[in-house]
C-alpha cells in the first residue's frame, strides 16, 4: 500500500473542517461539522481548526469562531475568488502539508466532494465519502467513519490505521449546527498560497444559480411517495398552510413528478424538521434515514402493515386522496377565521 505524505508520528492532534463559503456566510454543512468537531475535540483535548479559502472572505472568520473553531487557516488570493478545483486543491494541499492535521472533514456538497477526491489522491490518503456518522476511537486517536453500503443493508465502520489526514465527507443535515456564541474568538493564521494563473485550466464564463431548494432546515416537511399518484399540488397546498415545504421519495422523482432536489433519503436530502408528514410512503430504509431526525413523524398510508408506521408517532390508516383534501379545507377555514 502506498504511504500517505505524512503519517501518525507527524500528525498534529487537530481536526480540520473545510469552511465552504455560501454567498455572504459559511455554508450550513460547515457549521454542522464545526459543531460535531467541537464536541469531539472537547472530549479529546484536541484543537479544532477551519480551512477558509477565497478572496476577501476574512470577515467570515467570526462566524467560524462563534460556532466553535479555535483557529482558522486563511488562504486569501484573487485566484481563489471562485471555486476552481485546480486552485482550491492546490491551496488546500499547501495548507494541509504545512499544518499536518490528523483529521479533515468536508461537507458532501458538489464543491466539497470535488475537492475531497482530488485532495485525497494528492495526499495519498483515504477518503470516506458520505458518512452517516463520525466519532473518534480515543485510545487509538483514530477517526471512526460510519458508512452505509449495499443499498443500506450494511453499516460499515471504517478506520484509517496509518494514512493521514483521515478524510471524510458528510452530507448536509446529518448534524445540528448548534447555537453560535458571539463572545467566542479564535486565532487567524494567514496562509502563503503560491498560485499562478497557468495552474488553472478552468475558466469561469458565467455563473448562474437556479432556484435553490433547501429542505435541510425546513420546519414542516410534507413528503409524498408513490401512493400520492403524482399529486404534489395537493401536498404543496398542505405544506403552505403549515408553513413548510414538500419532499418526495425516489419513485415520484424518477417518474418526473417532482424535482430531484426534493428527494429525501439516503441518496437525497437528510432533513430534521419539527414535523414530517409522510403521505403514501411505504417506509423503506433508504427513505427513512432522511426523516428519522424529525421531532415528530405523522404517516398516512392505506396499508395498516406499511413499515413507515414503525417509525411514526402518529399513524393514520387512510387513503391520502380522501384524507388530505379534508385536512386542507379544515386548515384553510381555520386560517380564514384567524386572519379574516
Ligand atoms: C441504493 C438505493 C438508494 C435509494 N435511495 C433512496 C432515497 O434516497 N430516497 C427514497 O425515497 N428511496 C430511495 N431508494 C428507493 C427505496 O428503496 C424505495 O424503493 C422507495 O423509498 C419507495 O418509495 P415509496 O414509499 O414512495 O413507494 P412504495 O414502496 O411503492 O410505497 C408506496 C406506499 O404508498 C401506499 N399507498 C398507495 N396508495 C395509497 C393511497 N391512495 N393512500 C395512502 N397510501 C397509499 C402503499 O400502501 C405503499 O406503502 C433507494 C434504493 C436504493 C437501492
Amino acid at each position: 500500500m502506498v504511504a500517505s505524505l505524512y503519517g501518525v508520528d507527524q500528525e498534529a492532534k487537530s481536526i480540520w473542517v473545510y469552511l465552504e463559503v455560501d454567498g455572504d456566510s459559511l455554508a450550513g454543512v460547515s457549521l454542522e461539522l464545526i459543531a460535531k468537531g467541537r464536541e469531539v475535540c472537547d472530549q479529546l483535548g484536541w484543537e479544532l481548526a477551519g480551512l477558509l479559502l477565497g478572496h476577501g472572505v476574512s470577515d467570515l472568520a467570526a462566524e467560524g469562531y462563534a460556532h466553535g473553531l479555535d483557529e482558522i487557516w486563511l488562504g486569501d488570493d484573487p485566484l481563489l475568488e471562485h471555486f476552481t478545483i485546480e486552485a482550491y486543491s492546490m491551496a488546500a494541499y499547501q495548507a494541509i502539508m504545512t499544518a499536518k492535521p490528523s483529521v479533515f472533514w468536508l461537507g458532501a456538497t458538489p464543491d466539497g466532494r470535488d475537492l475531497a477526491g482530488r485532495l485525497a489522491v494528492r495526499l495519498r490518503t483515504g477518503l470516506n465519502a458520505d458518512c452517516t456518522n463520525l466519532y473518534m476511537n480515543a485510545e487509538e486517536g483514530r477517526l471512526v467513519c460510519e458508512v452505509s453500503g449495499f443499498g443500506g443493508g450494511v453499516l460499515a465502520l471504517i478506520e484509517m490505521a496509518e494514512h493521514r489526514p483521515q478524510m471524510a465527507t458528510v452530507r448536509p443535515g446529518v448534524y445540528s449546527p448548534g447555537s453560535p456564541d458571539r463572545n467566542r474568538s479564535g486565532v487567524l493564521i494567514p496562509l502563503e498560497v503560491n498560485l499562478t494563473e497557468d495552474l488553472i485550466d478552468t475558466r469561469l464564463i458565467e455563473r448562474s444559480i437556479g432556484e435553490q431548494v433547501d429542505l435541510t432546515g425546513v420546519p414542516v416537511l410534507v413528503a409524498g411517495g408513490r401512493g400520492v399518484d403524482g399529486d404534489f399540488e395537493m401536498l404543496a397546498r398542505l405544506a403552505e398552510l403549515l408553513g413548510g415545504d414538500i419532499g418526495a421519495t425516489r419513485p415520484p422523482v424518477d417518474e418526473g413528478h417532482i424535482e430531484r432536489e426534493r428527494q429525501i433519503g439516503q441518496t437525497g436530502v437528510i432533513t430534521r424538521p419539527k414535523v414530517a408528514i409522510c403521505c403514501g410512503i411505504s417506509g423503506a430504509f433508504h427513505f427513512v434515514v432522511g426523516i428519522e431526525k424529525a421531532d415528530l413523524v405523522v404517516a398516512i398510508n392505506s396499508d395498516p402493515g406499511a413499515p413507515i408506521f414503525d417509525y411514526a408517532d402518529y399513524c393514520i390508516v387512510a387513503d391520502v386522496h380522501e384524507i388530505l383534501p379534508g385536512l386542507i379545507t379544515a386548515l384553510s377555514r381555520e386560517r380564514e377565521v384567524t386572519f379574516g
